[in-house]
């Protein structure tokens, strides 16, 4: 099964071979929550947690599914199904991302939302973990539609979300209008509240910063990684999947510290230049005049497949999930790995990237900068107060650098990978929580 696929699909699942993993879990197919699952357990048998307990830690607290019906602009009906998932809230309220894609499904809410109960308590900010979305394809709606379908959504999960419930968030073909539509729709039934959702614009109760946080994070996770091994970031060459909101905010900002960025994809395809591309120029032609990517002038179109393979220092998958496989893992060139994507290492490379040594850093450590923000947003939210971006912005370095220092040294104590330190550490602490709480 090829997996670097230029395709929209979000998330494949990925057959395996029976040879990699020691084990009684030798299966021939892993979902995205399965792989999600795996991870967590290495946590789990690392610090001995008793069945109970781990039963307790892996399943969501709730899940819904929702049937939503609109009228279209043609008078036609439209049918979508909705998901929102929360998985845990002992630290603080579910918080998570909502997703418009046809392959939205519980699998995947699933395995988002576990992801975000563990980022948000390993970065240290006080909520839990939720994820959502609507199996749709947002580009064959208009924007009435696809407001009507928001509000919709919102009709169905109101009672269930809430400032200090459940708070979403943008996530893959979302943005900041669905967002106000959100705000605006749950203050018709429960009076203003801006803290319902985070990443909302600027303009409407959103945070200086929030927009960038994500690939800002990325960005000072990369530093402080490659400053613990006595590398900067100056001259590292960097090749990145996706230019989105993540990969082009992490493009431009690593850009303007020095970094080479040699290579750059999205849906439509990639591009390399050994001597680096000029960011504010590419984001330019891509999203002032062009809008795509591999139509970038003097730059070599490659396969988008090629780019995750190709010749770099850091590889920073920044799209969507299941891409480093164990058919590319051998192949990849780089010595270290941002995830800026959720879940874009299956079970298999991640074994293969710590056999070869090279540094996996894991989702819910790098792409924490989004949350951390969010967090920042709903706090001036509730204080019905506005940060200077500066502040926001120094705020996040420090959650990104003390959860740094915090994975190393796990690492350190168990002597064992960066993402098995994240589950530890995150893992020990909603356990510990839960504990103080009681669960009668
Ligand atoms: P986005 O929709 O803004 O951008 C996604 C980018 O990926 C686009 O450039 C798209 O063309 C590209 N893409 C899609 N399929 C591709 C493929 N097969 N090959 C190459 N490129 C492809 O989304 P985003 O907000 O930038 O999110 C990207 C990833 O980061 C997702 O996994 C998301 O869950 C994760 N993430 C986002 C945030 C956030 O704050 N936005 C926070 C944490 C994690």
């Amino acid at each position: 099964m090829h997996l670097c696929a230029q395709s929209s699909h979000l998330e494949v699942k990925v057959v395996l071979p029976i040879n990699l993993l020691a084990g009684a879990d030798l299966m021939a197919t892993r979902t995205a929550n399965e792989t999600t699952n795996y991870f967590i357990n290495q946590a789990f048998n690392i610090l001995d947690i008793d069945p109970t307990m781990r039963d307790v830690l892996e399943t969501p607290s709730r899940e819904v599914r929702v049937e939503l019906i609109i009228t279209k602009d043609d008078g036609s009906l439209g049918h979508y199904i909705g998901f929102r998932v929360q998985h845990d809230d002992t630290l603080g309220p579910f918080k998570g991302g909502l997703r418009y894609h046809p392959n939205v499904d519980i699998d995947h809410a699933r395995s988002l939302a576990s992801l975000m109960t563990w980022k948000t308590a390993l970065i240290g900010v006080p909520f839990g973990g939720g994820k959502g979305g609507i199996q749709v394809n947002p580009h064959e709606l208009s924007e009435a539609e696809l407001e009507r379908l928001t509000r919709k959504f919102i009709d169905a999960i109101h009672d269930i979300i809430g400032p200090h419930r459940d708070i979403p968030a943008p996530d893959m073909n979302t943005n900041a209008k669905v967002m106000s539509w959100i705000f605006d729709h749950y203050s018709r039934y429960h009076g203003f509240s801006p803290g319902v959702v985070t990443g909302k614009s600027v303009d409407l109760h959103g945070s200086l910063g929030r927009d960038a946080a994500t690939g800002r994070g990325c960005a000072f996770a990369l530093r402080e990684v490659l400053h613990h091994d006595d590398k900067k970031v100056e001259g590292t060459r960097v090749a990145i999947q996706g230019f989105g909101n993540v990969g082009s905010w992490a493009a431009r900002l690593l850009h303007e510290q020095g970094a080479r960025i040699v290579a750059l994809s999205d849906i439509s395809g990639a591009i390399y230049n050994a001597d680096g591309f000029n960011i504010p120029d590419v984001m330019k032609h891509t999203y002032e005049e062009e809008n795509t990517l591999v139509s970038y002038p003097g730059a070599q179109v490659i396969d988008g497949c090629d780019l995750l393979t190709c010749e770099c220092d850091v590889l920073m998958p920044a799209a969507i999930g299941h891409v480093l496989t164990e058919e590319n893992a051998r192949d990849v060139q780089a010595k270290y790995i941002i995830e800026a994507a959720n879940g874009p290492t299956t079970v298999e490379a991640d074994a293969i990237f710590n056999e070869r040594g090279i540094i996996t850093v894991p989702d819910i450590y790098a792409n924490a900068g989004g949350v951390t923000v969010s967090y920042f947003e709903w706090t001036q939210n509730i204080q019905q107060h506005r940060w200077e971006e500066d502040e926001v912005n120094r705020k996040l370095e420090n959650h990104m650098v003390r959860a740094h220092n915090k994975l190393r040294e796990t690492m350190h104590a168990y002597n064992i990978p960066m993402r098995q330190a994240a589950f530890v550490t995150a893992v020990e602490r909603v356990l510990k929580a839960t504990q103080e709480r009681g669960l009668q």
